[in-house]
């Protein structure tokens, strides 16, 4: 039996016939795009959140562009963000011409709060800060910045759905937050899907605007928009799974709890949960000096692991232009040499679960 890193399958058989009795009912809608599932689930995910509006895009990259066009921020701009993120929130900020900066990881993988304030400067807009892994960021300090700064506060909340910190949801405490339901996500659709969240009416209404080619009215356009919609068959798909997401995170939990309890193995790192923060475990992630022979030992013995990731958008080839060498970033470089993400997914057996645990432990 070989343990795959992440399945999709079992969520989907999980909840099979309410799947698949809502795709009838869609396909046979006559209505694909910006329909009733659309408005529908952009009210229901703007209650599950606490935010006043949602609003519906193509992609969780798409919200996060989106959301500093509509800020104005572009070209001479600065944004801070954790130097460690998946490169997409790095893309987010350079698809609109503005620049990244990068503040290193605190020890639960989220941006290290106070090691921002020295990296803000008369050119800084914004804070971008990503939920990685599923645990909500120190969104404390992180606000109370942003306010003293002026900045806009916009949050990656593509592995966050559902984690709190102190009680209110990620995507809530900025201007807007960014969602992705790419399939693999928490609360996944089966093909690209993302939205953003905001309290901010004009805000909610200039998205709404600039995904359907800046107009408001057929053929009548404002701004030179995009065409970013999600449409009719995802939005009905994951008004279904947004139904059972408490359920599909209370699973992911007790798995991971499980992992906490039984992983003994010296060494290993295991993930910590910042006080007043909750996670939603979109990953578990470990910390090991010697990663790769870890890796290499858990595929030999049938048990496929993930690096979430590899390398660090500062050092990837297609920020080669930013100008930024291997040391410029230690703890975030460290980082991609330690991490290791363990299988984990909803429908995860307890012989899988089991096998992975006494693998891990039997590691030397
Ligand atoms: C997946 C992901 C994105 C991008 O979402 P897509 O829907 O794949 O475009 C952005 N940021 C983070 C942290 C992600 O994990």
């Amino acid at each position: 039996m070989k343990i795959m890193p992440n399945r999709l399958d079992k969520g989907f058989f999980q909840y099979q016939e309410e799947f698949e009795q809502k795709a009838l009912e869609v396909l046979r809608s006559g209505w694909y795009v910006l329909g009733n599932e659309v408005k529908s689930f952009e009210e229901e995910f703007a209650v599950y959140t606490g935010a006043k509006y949602c609003v519906g895009v193509a992609s969780g990259l798409d919200a996060l562009w989106i959301a500093f066009r509509v800020l104005g921020i572009g070209q001479g701009d600065e944004v801070i963000v954790q130097g460690n993120t998946y490169i997409a929130s790095v893309m987010g900020i350079t698809i609109n011409g503005a620049t990244p900066v990068f503040v290193e990881p605190d020890e639960y993988n989220n941006i290290d709060a106070g090691k921002i304030e020295e990296k803000i400067t008369k050119k800084t807009k914004a804070i971008l800060a990503v939920h990685l892994y599923g645990q909500a960021s120190n969104m404390g300090p992180v606000a109370a910045l942003a306010d003293k700064y002026h900045l806009r506060l916009v949050e990656d909340c593509a592995q966050s759905h559902g984690a709190c910190f102190e009680g209110r949801m990620t995507g809530t405490f900025g201007d807007i937050g960014c969602f992705s339901f790419y399939p693999s996500k928490n609360l996944g659709a089966f093909g690209d899907g993302g939205a953003i969240v905001t309290d901010d009416a004009r805000i909610a209404e200039d998205v709404r605007v600039f995904r359907n080619y800046g107009s408001e009215k057929r053929y009548y356009n404002k701004v030179v928009g995009t065409n970013s919609r999600l449409d009719e068959m995802q939005a009905g798909l994951l008004r279904v799974r947004l139904k059972h997401l408490e359920e599909l995170t209370g699973e992911r939990r007790k798995i991971c709890n499980r992992y906490l309890e039984e992983l003994k193995n010296e060494k290993i790192r295991l993930p910590e949960i910042r006080k007043g923060a909750t996670t939603v475990w979109h990953q578990f992630v470990i910390h090991c000096k010697d990663r790769d022979r870890l890796m290499e030992y858990l595929n030999e013995r049938q048990i496929g692991t993930i690096i979430h990731y590899p390398i660090p958008p500062h050092l990837s080839e297609a920020y080669q232009y930013l100008g930024f060498h291997k040391g410029d970033f230690p703890v975030t470089e460290r980082y991609a040499d330690e991490v290791l993400s363990l299988p984990l997914y909803n429908g995860m057996t307890k012989e899988e679960q089991t096998m992975v645990i006494e693998a891990v432990n039997r590691f030397v």
